[in-house]
């Protein structure tokens, strides 16, 4: 990748040219992702690491990962693993550059005492409600604590048996000491350390106070020597804090900026939220092809070029949006279309026997792998006696409009022959097989006497074919923004219909080469992907999307009303 991305003008990239041009960071370019691993990655992550990593390959900088890992917090290491895993498929590469906040807590801890000891930070022995309670308001100032004016000496002594864990969990903690009146709330006096005796998956039982996000935060950046440190608007009114700790200390001072998350449609966000699906088992794991995680648009057959795309199609800007979850299938879609091979497979099987052809006549049909590539060559596929083909590409009574199969009716089987409907064999009202006859002029799919049909079908040979389970998805909410419902929990507006499982589907046999998570296309069904929970006796394919783009259609309907 690269090269092209080079071409990509935001904002963002407009205040690094600035800063190159007036030599502000020595000619360096240094951005981070940093991700807290409290649950797995999902498509916002996507933008904010595509933006991280881009940015570095742009301006040949680099790009460390790091890990936010100032919470204690008992999954940390499956989490870590899954982000790590997450981030490389993505297609980016830190190097060298994997790190810990907690490998910092000595470091921060020494920066805390700096700070106490030029009595800019205080012990405070309140409570966290009564805390909260004297931040006062928006409109209203805040009160100081009784405690804010201790003595330097005091507080060192006090912070120092924080740390020896002399203290329950909330009995004090530290604060900055900055002005309670301040108009930015977050420069009231901020909590920078809280007592937590709690285990930290990386440093074990060492300490038992931890550090709070906008006290870490910029630290980290600044121990890292990150020149740009890039996040989401929430921060945008933590900024003066996180400039004002750095001032304080007087140590290395990155720029923070900040720009709008991605939100989508259809979907959920947030960490917490997927945990609960996933806790609440409302889907089968942060890995289930429903959900907006990486690893379950990994599963779902997502490609990571495709995401990469969508990412830099989304573009940043400095104002919260939301994405029709549409033009994110268009980029799978628009990805898929030029690298997938195409299969023919059958979902709801309907059995065809053609007439006028031999009991044991094997013929191997000539198909190509993918039109959109000349490259991807051609393939076998066998012809028989016996064939499926999808139930509802045959109608007995067809409307107007339905040019597939019907009774004496002639169409194409793509690829080998036009086969007529001869007779139609029916149990208890039920269609269950169809008797038809191959014109044999028309091996390979045309007629010599240059007759047109309405209509091509796929089809599989019964006796070649495998079987299958295919899993049909559909969006996991049933309205656009799941959160917004007043009065109504997220997980009411899960859709019933989101998973359709098809146990009987018939596919044909070059299906048997894939390996997990490989994706192709079903002609006229849409994109596959191989499951990883298929086995030698059991394949499992995921339908990744439909063949039809819904984004033209909406971005029609948004020109109408314009
Ligand atoms: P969540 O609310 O899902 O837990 P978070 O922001 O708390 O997200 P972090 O692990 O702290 O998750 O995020 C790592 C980085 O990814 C941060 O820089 C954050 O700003 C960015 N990020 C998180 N969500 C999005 C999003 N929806 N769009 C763009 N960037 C995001
Ligand atoms: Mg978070």
């Amino acid at each position: 990748m690269g090269s092209k991305e080079h071409e990509v003008h935001d904002f963002i990239r407009d205040i690094i040219n600035k800063d190159l041009k007036t030599n502000k960071y020595g000619g360096r370019v240094h951005t981070r992702f940093p991700p807290e691993p409290n649950g797995y990655l999902h498509i916002g992550h996507a933008k904010s690491i595509c933006l991280n990593f881009g940015i570095a390959e742009d301006y040949k900088g680099e790009c460390n990962l790091r890990f936010d890992d100032t919470n204690p917090s008992k999954e940390e290491k499956e989490y870590v693993r899954s982000i790590i895993e997450d981030v490389r498929w993505l297609g980016f590469d830190w190097e060298d550059r994997l790190f810990f906040a907690s490998d910092y807590f000595d470091q921060m801890y020494e920066y805390a005492v700096q700070l106490t000891k030029k009595g800019k930070a205080y012990v405070d022995d309140l409570n966290a409600e009564e805390i909260s309670r004297m931040r006062g308001t928006l409109t209203t100032p805040g009160e100081e604590s009784p405690f804010r004016d201790r003595p330097i000496e005091e507080n060192l002594d006090l912070l120092n048996r924080m740390k020896a864990g002399e203290f329950a969990d909330g009995e004090k903690v530290l604060r900055a000491r900055i002005d309670m009146t301040h108009p930015n709330m977050n420069m009231r006096d901020p909590v920078i350390y809280r007592i937590l005796h709690a285990s930290h998956h990386n440093t074990g039982d060492k300490w038992c106070i931890y550090p709070m996000y906008d006290w870490a935060h910029g630290l980290e950046d600044s121990i890292e020597n990150i020149t740009h440190s890039i996040c989401t608007l929430e921060f945008e009114n933590h900024r003066p804090l996180y400039d004002w700790f750095l001032d304080e200390l007087g140590v290395y001072h990155p720029q923070q900026i900040e720009f709008a998350r991605l939100n989508l449609t259809y979907t959920v966000m947030s960490k917490r939220k997927l945990l609960e699906l996933v806790e609440g088992g409302h889907v089968k794991g942060w890995d289930d092809p429903r959900m907006p995680t990486i690893s379950g648009m990994r599963r779902r057959g997502y490609s990571p070029s495709a995401i990469r795309t969508f990412c830099t199609r989304i573009g940043v800007a400095k104002v919260n949006s939301i994405v029709d979850f549409e033009f994110l299938e268009h980029c799978i879609r628009d990805d898929l279309n030029k690298t997938a091979t195409r299969f023919m497979g059958v979902l709801r099987p309907l059995k065809v026997v053609i007439e006028n052809y031999p009991e044991d006549q094997v013929e191997e049909m000539e198909a190509i792998n993918n039109p959109e590539d000349p490259n991807a060559g051609k393939r076998k596929v066998p012809f028989s006696k016996v064939l499926y083909i999808e139930q509802d590409d045959f109608m007995e009574e067809p409307p107007k409009k339905f040019y597939r199969l019907a009774p004496d009716r002639e169409v194409r089987f793509r690829y080998a022959y036009f086969v007529t409907c001869t007779e139609v064999i029916k149990e208890n009202e039920e269609v269950v097989e169809l008797r038809c006859t191959v014109d044999p002029a028309t091996r390979g799919g045309a007629a010599p006497d240059n007759r047109k049909v309405k209509s091509t079908l796929h089809w599989v040979s019964a006796a070649h074919a495998m079987d299958a389970e295919v899993h049909l998805y559909d969006k996991l909410f049933t309205v656009q923004d799941p959160l917004g419902q007043k009065d109504t929990d997220f997980k009411e507006l899960l859709n019933p219909d989101s998973i359709e499982v098809l146990t009987s589907c018939k596919v044909e046999p070059a299906v048997k080469n894939l390996k997990h998570f490989d994706r192709f296309q079903f002609e006229r069904l849409g994109y596959f992907c191989v499951d990883p929970d298929t086995t030698e006796d059991n394949l499992v394919l995921n339908r990744t999307v439909g063949l039809r783009d819904t984004w033209a259609k909406i971005q029609k309907q948004q020109q109408m009303n314009k």
